[in-house]
């Protein structure tokens, strides 16, 4: 496929990023955007030099994608997922991947039944300071990941769990080679319904340790991921995109000696790359970096999580957001 025809449907905070970027990256060509709210629409539409369209079916009948980024909210990631699925567009699923599991399985089936690529967008995956420590991460013993922030009225559908410890689980996920043996987790709802501050651990079968601290009412904005290995301690500053190496060299007359090395790479914008990526993965024919699968998991971490936070009886609740 030459040039892959792509329609971005929600258009609200993150989905206009997804339709300024395909505008910006090679291979691509945004051919319309969606959403409910018809000013937004126009806004963004006209902003690019594309159609507008209110309609889902209407632009799908219209102009026939490629592929779609879903950027609704996630409650509604089903219902437009299996819609485009169903026109045979590929797809790129903002986090978390649907609602409930049981959704994400449906998707899996649609999309592995019609041969469709379904990429899930843990973006933090395409962080540039992530994919230079993933190069060098070998032997994690102690994974801690902090993702702290003041609040924001503007998020309040979901607890923090889903909304940012999604993505600390994922990444936990990609680096330990190892199946889950246990999870703890608590949580504080403290100006929403839901849980804003949460804290998880992570036990391997292999033994290594992750904990993982979320909040989105502390005042100072924090995300980090400290990996800590026999030999060295890797910190992934995700904001700056900066990391830094700790480790031990024995040096002749002075013993054990500390070094401290900043690595130089190449940074650049996760979306941007995470967008191209996706549009590479259908031009080549080949698998996602972060697939269902990916996505799936993650989820069901995060509900594992959620009913320990708020307790089995509100497990229905929790499934459903
Ligand atoms: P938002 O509320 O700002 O935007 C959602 C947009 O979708 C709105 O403009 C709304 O009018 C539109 N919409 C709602 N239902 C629709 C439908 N059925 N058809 C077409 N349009 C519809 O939300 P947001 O913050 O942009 O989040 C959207 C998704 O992106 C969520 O799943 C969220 O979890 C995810 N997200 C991911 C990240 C990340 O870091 N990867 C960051 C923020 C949000």
């Amino acid at each position: 496929m030459e040039t892959v025809r792509v329609g971005v449907v929600g258009v609200g905070h993150l989905g206009v990023h997804h339709a300024r970027v395909y505008t910006e990256i090679l291979g691509a060509k945004l051919v319309g955007v969606v959403d409910v709210n018809e000013e937004r629409v126009h806004e963004v539409a006209e902003n690019l030099g594309v159609p507008a369209y209110t309609d889902l079916d209407k632009f799908l009948d219209e102009t026939r994608p490629d592929a779609i980024s879903v950027v609704v909210p996630t409650v509604t990631h089903l219902e437009v997922a299996k819609k485009a699925l169903g026109r045979g567009a590929h797809l790129l699923i903002e986090k978390p991947v649907t609602a409930r599991i049981d959704e994400a399985e449906e998707l899996l089936r649609i999309a592995s039944d019609r041969n469709l690529i379904l990429q899930v967008g843990h973006i933090e995956r395409f962080n540039s300071a992530v994919q230079q420590a993933r190069e060098m991460v070998n032997e994690p013993v102690y994974i801690q990941s902090r993702r702290l922030g003041p609040f924001s009225p503007r998020i309040s559908d979901v607890g923090v769990v889903l909304d940012l410890m999604i993505h600390d689980i994922d990444i936990i996920l990609s680096l330990v080679k190892s199946d889950i043996a246990d999870i703890s987790a608590m949580g504080r709802c403290v100006r929403t319904p839901h849980e804003d501050i949460a804290s998880a651990q992570i036990r391997f079968v292999n033994g290594t340790i992750a904990h993982i601290l979320v909040s989105r009412v502390t005042e100072k904005r924090m995300r980090t991921l400290e990996i800590t290995e026999p030999e060295r301690y890797i910190m992934v500053n995700y904001e700056t995109q900066d990391v830094t190496v700790h480790h031990c060299i024995q040096k002749p007359g002075r013993g054990l000696v500390e070094v401290v090395e900043h690595p130089v790479f190449p940074k650049r914008e996760p979306l941007k790359l995470e967008l191209q990526d996706f549009v590479n993965c259908i031009r080549e024919g080949r698998e996602p970096l972060v697939g269902l699968r990916d996505g799936k998991r993650a989820l069901e971490v995060c509900v594992a999580m959620l009913r320990q936070i708020h307790g089995e009886g509100e497990q229905g609740n929790v499934a459903a957001l």
